[in-house]
C-alpha cells in the first residue's frame, strides 16, 4: 500500500522534532521551550532580526560610526575585573590588514566563547581608539576552519533559548526550509497573489530564512505580514458578521417623548459631540442585534451620560440595564451619581460589589432575576459571574481599557442578547482600534463640556519643591483640593518608592501639616477605599494622598491640584488618566511630576506627557515608544500574539488587509467560494476559539 503524495508532505510538516537532522532527543527538549515540537514550528519560525553581512571590509577598511563587519583571527582574549561585579573583556582579532579589539562590558561569560586561532567574524560600528580599531559588544559569527566568510549574505537572528546558539538555530531551520517549503500548500488562490503583488508561499519561505538580497526578504516578509493582519481581520470580519446575523437582540428604538424625558434628567445642556454619539447609540439599539460599540473620550468628556442615556432608553422599553466598572470604588461612585440624578424617577437601582454580605448579594440576585430592579451597578467581576437577569437589554462596561474582545462575550443569556457599549478614556491608537476591537463600531467624544480650564503640567524640580508646595497649599486654601499620588504600596519594595503610607506620614507632620488630608490605596478593603473616596468627594478632606487607585473615572470637580511622585513609575496613559483627576471642573487644573532619578527613557516619557495634554497624541506616543504589549497587548486580550507584524510598524499593511478582509466577508467569498477553503481553516484554526466563531464555515 502506498501512501499518497498528500499524506506524505502532511506526514513531512508534521515530523517530530527529534527526527530532524541535527536535533536529536536532547536538542528537542531545548526546542520545546520555544514551543518548537515539530517541522512545521520550525517552518514557521520567522527570524526576529536579521544581521546583515553584506558589507565586509578588511580592517584597515573600516569607518568610524559606520555598522561593518570583519572577519579574523583570534590573537587574545583577555578579562580584567575593575570592580565589585564589574569586569572589561578584550578579545583581539587581526585579519591581514591590521588589528581590531572587541570589547564587552560586566560579561565574563563571553570569555569562554573565543580562543586563540578561533575565525570569527564581528559586526557592530567600530571606533578608532588611539592607534586601534575597537568595536563594542559586536555581534559575533563563529567561523569553521576552512569556511568562508558569509560575504554578501543577510544572515537570520532567531529567538533563542538556554542550550541552543544562533549557528545550530540556523542550520536546523535551514535545513528545514530546504526540505519541507515544498510540502507547504498556499492558501491564497494564485489570482489573489497576482492581484495583490503577493510573493507565494513556496517562494516566500526560503527567503524569509536565508534571503538572497534586500529586495527578497522585503517581498518575503511582507507576504507574512499581510498574511498575518489578513488572517487575523478575516477573523473579525466574521466575528463581526457572526454577531449582526446570529444574534439577536431586542430593539429599543428612542423616540422623542422618550428622548426629552431622558434629557430632562441631566442637569446641563448636552455637547454636540455627547447629542451626536447619543444618536448613533440609539440608532444600533433599535436594530434586531446586539449593538457593539466602543465609546472612546477623553478624561473628562462626559462619556458617562451617553452610558445613562442608553441605559434609561433600555429601561423605558421595559428591560434591564447593567453598568460594569473596573473597580469598587467606581462601581460606587458611579451607584451614588445615578441614585442622585434618578430621585425624582421610578427607575429602581441596586448595587451589586464584592463587599456584599452573603445577604444582601442573596436579596439583590433575586431582585434582579424577579426583575424588580432595572439598572444594576457593579465590578465587571461580580456581574460577569453568573448573575441572572430578568430581562437584560443593555451592558454598558465602563472603563474598559484592560479587557477586550473575548472578555465581553461573557454576559451571554439564554433567548435575545443584550446590547453592548464599551466605554475607555484611553484613547487607542487607531491601528490598535482596528485590531483589539476590530469588530466594533467606535463613537469618539473629543470635545470636553463646556467652560473647562485646561490643565498644567510641570516637570518637578527637586530644588523647587518646597516653591511648588507652597503653591499647592495656596490653592487649597482657596478652597480647592488635591491629590499626591505615589506609585507603591509596598515598604519592601527593593527600589524604595516612595510609599503611600509613609509619603502620608510626612505630608501630614510636614508640608500639609496644616490640611485634612486621607489615605487610599489598593490594600485597603472597598468599603474603606469608597469611605476615603467619598470624604474627598464630599469635601471632608482637603487632599487625598493615594496610589494609582484613583487613576480612573473618579470625578470630583472640585479637585486641581495634584503632586505626583516618582512619575518615572508610571505610563504616559496612566500619567494622562490621573491628570483627568484635576481638569473636571470650572477652576484650571495643576500637576507637577517628580521624577528623580529617572532614567533617560522615562525622561523623555514624562517631558512629553508635559509637552501634550492630547490624549490621542499621548496615546500614539506611548504605542511608538513602548509598543502595544502595555497598552493593550493582544495577549492580555485574549487573542493569539502576533508572530511577525508590527501593529506600530505595519500600518500600511494593516489597513489594506482589513479593506481586503471585510470584503472578502462580506461578499461571502471567504466561506462560500471553494478557493478560499484553505484560508478559511486558517482563520478558524487560529482564532476560531478566541473569538467565538464556532459556527462558521
Ligand atoms: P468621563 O468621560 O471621564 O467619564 P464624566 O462622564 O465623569 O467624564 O464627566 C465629567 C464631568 O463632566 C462630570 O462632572 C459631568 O457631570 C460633567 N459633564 C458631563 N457632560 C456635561 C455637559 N454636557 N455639560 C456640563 N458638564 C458636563
Ligand atoms: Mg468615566
Amino acid at each position: 500500500m502506498s501512501t499518497s503524495p498528500e499524506k506524505t508532505a502532511a506526514e513531512m510538516l508534521a515530523t517530530p522534532a527529534k527526527f530532524i537532522k541535527g536535533v536529536g532527543p536532547q536538542r528537542a527538549e531545548v526546542l520545546e521551550k520555544l514551543r518548537l515540537r515539530k517541522a512545521s514550528d520550525l517552518l514557521f519560525f520567522f527570524p526576529r532580526d536579521y544581521q546583515d553581512m553584506s558589507e565586509l571590509r578588511p580592517i584597515v577598511q573600516l569607518e568610524e560610526e559606520t555598522p561593518l563587519s570583519v572577519c579574523g583571527t583570534v590573537e587574545e582574549v583577555d578579562l580584567r575585573n575593575t570592580g565589585p561585579g564589574r569586569c572589561i573583556l578584550g578579545v583581539l582579532i587581526r585579519d591581514d590588514t591590521d588589528y581590531l579589539r572587541a570589547v564587552w562590558f560586566n560579561q565574563p561569560y563571553m570569555q569562554q566563547r573565543f580562543s586563540q586561532g578561533q575565525r570569527v567574524l564581528f559586526s557592530g560600528s567600530a571606533k578608532r581608539q588611539g592607534m586601534r580599531w575597537e568595536m563594542v559588544h559586536p555581534q559575533v559569527e563563529y567561523l569553521d576552519p576552512g569556511q568562508t566568510a558569509p560575504a554578501g549574505r543577510i544572515l537570520p537572528v532567531y529567538p533563542l533559548t538556554e542550550g541552543i546558539n544562533q549557528g545550530k538555530m540556523r542550520q536546523i531551520v535551514q535545513h528545514v526550509a530546504e526540505t519541507c517549503t515544498e510540502a507547504v500548500d498556499e492558501v491564497f488562490p494564485e489570482a489573489f497573489l497576482d492581484e495583490h503583488n503577493l510573493w507565494p508561499i513556496r517562494a516566500a519561505l526560503p527567503q524569509i530564512h536565508l534571503p538572497s538580497d534586500h529586495g527578497a526578504l522585503q517581498q518575503a516578509r511582507r507576504r507574512f505580514i499581510y498574511q498575518e493582519l489578513l488572517v487575523l481581520q478575516l477573523a473579525l470580519a466574521l466575528r463581526k458578521q457572526t454577531l449582526t446575523t446570529n444574534l439577536h437582540a431586542p430593539q429599543l428604538p428612542t423616540s422623542g417623548k422618550i428622548d426629552a424625558r431622558i434629557v430632562r434628567l441631566f442637569p446641563f445642556e448636552l455637547t454636540a459631540d455627547q447629542r451626536r454619539t447619543i444618536d448613533e447609540v440609539a440608532a444600533d439599539m433599535a436594530r434586531p442585534f446586539p449593538m457593539n460599540r466602543l465609546l472612546q473620550g477623553e478624561v473628562g468628556s462626559g462619556k458617562t451620560v451617553v452610558a445613562v442615556y442608553a441605559m434609561l432608553l433600555a429601561v423605558a422599553h421595559g428591560h434591564q440595564a447593567a453598568l460594569m466598572a473596573p473597580t469598587e470604588v467606581l462601581a460606587r461612585q458611579h451607584y451614588r451619581t445615578l441614585s442622585e440624578s434618578l430621585v425624582e424617577s421610578k427607575v429602581r437601582l441596586a448595587l451589586l460589589v464584592g463587599s456584599l454580605s452573603a445577604a444582601e448579594r442573596r436579596k439583590t440576585l433575586e431582585a434582579i432575576a424577579a426583575g424588580e430592579v432595572d439598572l444594576v451597578v457593579g465590578t465587571q467581576a461580580v456581574i460577569s459571574d453568573k448573575v441572572e437577569f430578568h430581562k437584560l437589554g443593555l451592558v454598558v462596561i465602563d472603563e474598559q481599557h484592560k479587557f477586550g474582545v473575548r472578555q465581553r462575550a461573557t454576559l451571554r443569556q439564554a433567548g435575545l442578547d443584550p446590547h453592548y457599549l464599551v466605554m475607555t478614556a484611553t484613547p487607542i491608537p487607531r491601528t490598535v482600534a482596528m485590531t483589539q476591537f476590530g469588530d466594533l463600531d467606535v463613537s469618539t467624544l473629543r470635545d470636553p463640556p463646556p467652560g473647562r480650564q485646561p490643565v498644567h503640567t510641570y516637570l518637578g524640580d527637586e530644588e523647587r519643591r518646597e516653591q511648588w508646595w507652597e503653591f499647592f497649599r495656596k490653592k487649597l486654601r482657596e478652597g480647592r483640593q488635591g491629590f499626591v499620588i505615589t506609585p507603591l504600596v509596598d515598604e519592601s519594595d527593593a527600589l524604595q518608592v516612595s510609599n503611600v503610607e509613609s509619603a502620608f506620614e510626612h505630608l501630614a507632620n510636614g508640608e500639609l501639616a496644616d490640611f485634612r488630608l486621607d489615605l487610599v490605596h489598593g490594600r485597603l478593603d472597598p468599603k474603606a477605599k469608597d469611605a476615603a473616596m467619598q470624604s474627598f468627594e464630599a469635601g471632608d478632606a482637603d487632599v487625598l494622598v493615594a496610589t494609582s487607585v484613583v487613576e480612573v473615572g473618579i470625578n470630583v470637580p472640585n479637585a486641581t491640584v495634584m503632586t505626583i511622585e516618582s512619575g518615572q513609575y508610571f505610563g504616559l496613559a496612566q500619567l494622562h488618566q490621573l491628570r483627568g483627576r484635576v481638569s473636571r471642573g470650572t477652576h484650571p487644573g495643576y500637576v507637577c511630576v517628580f521624577s528623580d532619578g529617572a532614567n533617560e527613557e522615562a525622561q523623555q516619557r514624562l517631558a512629553s506627557f508635559a509637552d501634550s495634554t492630547d490624549g490621542f497624541e499621548l496615546a500614539e506616543i506611548d504605542f511608538q515608544m513602548r509598543g502595544p504589549g502595555d497598552l493593550l497587548g493582544t495577549r492580555q486580550h485574549g487573542l493569539p500574539p502576533l508572530r511577525i507584524a508590527d501593529l506600530a510598524r505595519d500600518k500600511q499593511e494593516l489597513t489594506q488587509a482589513r479593506g481586503d478582509a471585510q470584503q472578502l466577508v462580506a461578499g461571502g467569498e471567504l466561506v462560500n467560494n471553494p478557493e478560499y477553503q484553505r484560508l478559511l481553516q486558517m482563520v478558524l484554526k487560529r482564532y476560531g476559539k478566541a473569538l467565538d466563531l464556532g459556527d462558521v464555515g
